[in-house]
């Protein structure tokens, strides 16, 4: 049986810079995610989302450029938008900053509680 000082559920925004901060403090953190390491922020929300905006602001800034005397054809390579987007989600350093801070990460659910102290994972 594996003991820890503290249980992190899911390695969102919430999870991440907690579990990291205890182990860094010398604590034994376990963290159980069954998704994609980040959570939503990184691999839906903000991140992606960010990189997509930026993308769209290029856009329209360079459509609304005629009003300045500058004449552009724009036309948007939307599977190029999103291979960006998706490379930018995929950089972002979750495993490392876990991994750099000594969290043991599980990727499972987290199943149910038994006795006190005691849980099981599945
Ligand atoms: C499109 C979009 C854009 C956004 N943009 C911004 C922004 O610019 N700025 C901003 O501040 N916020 C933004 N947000 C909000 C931000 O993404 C969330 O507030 C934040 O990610 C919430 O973090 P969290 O850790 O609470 O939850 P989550 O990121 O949802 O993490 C919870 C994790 O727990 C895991 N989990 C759930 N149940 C279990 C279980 N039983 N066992 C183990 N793991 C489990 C899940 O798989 C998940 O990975 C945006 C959200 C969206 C959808």
């Amino acid at each position: 049986m594996e003991t820890a000082d503290l249980i992190v559920i899911g390695s969102g925004q919430g999870g991440i810079p907690l579990a990291c901060d205890f182990a860094q403090a010398g604590q034994k953190v376990v963290l159980f995610e069954p998704d994609a390491l980040g959570g939503s922020c990184v691999n839906y929300g903000c991140t992606p989302s960010k990189a997509f905006l930026a993308a769209a602001h290029a856009a329209g800034r360079a459509r609304q450029a005629e009003k300045l005397g500058i004449h552009a054809e724009v036309t948007v390579d939307f599977p190029a938008v999103m291979i960006r987007v998706r490379s930018i989600r995929d950089r972002a350093p979750v495993d490392r900053s876990m991994a750099d801070s000594g969290v043991h990460a599980w990727a499972s659910d987290l199943g149910t509680f038994g006795r006190a102290a005691q849980l099981t994972i599945g």
